[in-house]
């Protein structure tokens, strides 16, 4: 529930509200907006006197909030989030391309593709070290070597980097990452999304394989009630029965959650459809749709990569991609993000 504020109310008239609130075993907090104040009220409200609250001459309106998710909420937050990620902004305008290999495989292969995706315009380099496999056979990634050459990539070339963090236990070596992702199937770790939230770094959260908008928002809940407000969600596809795509791109999910969220969100077109050309129409079509950004997967051989080489294009295609996407970022009203 949250109580709406008009201009009149004093500090004296806020604490009695709340000393009275308080004493009904809520849980309350003040939202200082722009224009207006919100009081915001969890737990049990059943004893609310709400016709009384609506009395006061201080009170605007007293309304109840169905979902269950506050800090992630548009209404408790009604401008949009813009997250801070070394230099740059994404949200609100500010529009985001992160793009680099499924995995790093060799120093020579993240620095030549962090060279190639900069020199076509991105200015965030996103690459696998420790990697979530479906079968244990396959390629886990190079660990902490390819976290290190993530950092070389990122001195080479100045550009922030993005991976995925798949055991708490390895939170100290992501010091000097700049977003830490959360996967798809991590999106439901809870403890994993309690401790980053303890954390200040921005962290990518992905939607789960069979994740509702609701559970999506619920876990991004987790990281954001812990104090750490630096999220950015990013749809990269949902399990439906249709199997012609890895995955079916939820294209309504984005402005769904700009409906209700004031988070900025990108889409991942890559995991979303597995087909490299697929990349370029599904990435016009999340920046039509609202998105704040996009993650591409792009190798230097896909033939020869040890994970997504069937979803990522090469440096040439991706240049291409760029080229076709560009205009459609400023026709939509947004900048892109330089390097
Ligand atoms: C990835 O970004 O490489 C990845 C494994 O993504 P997801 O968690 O969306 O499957
Ligand atoms: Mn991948």
């Amino acid at each position: 529930m949250i109580i709406i504020l008009n201009s009149k109310a004093t500090k004296e008239q806020i604490d009695e509200m709340l000393k009275d609130l308080g004493n009904l075993g809520l849980k309350t907090g003040v939202i200082n907006g722009e224009q207006k104040r919100i009081i915001t009220l969890i737990g049990d409200i059943s004893k609310v006197n709400v016709d009384g609250i609506k009395a006061e001459t201080f009170v605007e309106d007293i309304r109840r909030i169905s979902e269950p998710f506050k800090a992630s909420n548009r209404i408790f937050h009604p401008n949009n989030t813009i997250v801070q990620v070394s230099n740059q902004k994404i949200g609100e305008g500010h529009f985001c391309i992160m793009s680099g290999p499924c995995s790093v495989e060799t120093e020579e292969q993240i620095i030549y593709v962090a060279n190639r995706v900069k020199k076509a315009g991105v200015s965030m380099l996103r690459g696998g070290a420790f990697k979530p496999r479906t079968s244990p056979y396959s390629f886990q990634g190079l660990g902490s070597d390819g976290l290190k050459l993530l950092l070389k990539a990122k001195k080479a070339t100045g550009l922030p980097i993005v991976t995925e963090l798949m055991d708490l236990k390895h939170l100290d070596l992501f010091s000097d990452v700049d977003v830490i992702q959360v996967g798809a199937r991590n999106m439901q770790n809870f403890e994993m999304l309690k401790e980053l939230g303890k954390c200040n770094k921005p962290i990518l959260l992905k939607r789960g394989l069979s994740s509702t908008i609701e559970e999506w928002m619920m876990s991004s809940e987790y990281i954001m009630s812990g104090g750490n407000k630096n999220v950015i969600l990013c749809e990269r596809g949902i399990r439906t029965y249709e199997t012609a795509t890895r995955n079916t791109l939820d294209i309504s999910a984005i402005p769904m959650i700009k409906k209700i969220s004031h988070l900025p969100i990108i889409v991942d077109p890559s995991h979303a459809t597995g087909l490299t050309w697929m990349v370029e129409p599904l990435s016009k079509a999340a920046i039509a749709a609202g998105a704040d950004g996009l993650m591409i997967e792009v190798h230097n051989c896909p033939t020869k990569a040890l994970s997504d080489g069937a979803q990522s294009l090469d440096p040439d295609q991706f240049d291409d991609v760029m080229k076709n996407i560009k205009p459609i970022i400023s026709f939509c009203g947004k900048k892109l993000n330089e390097a």
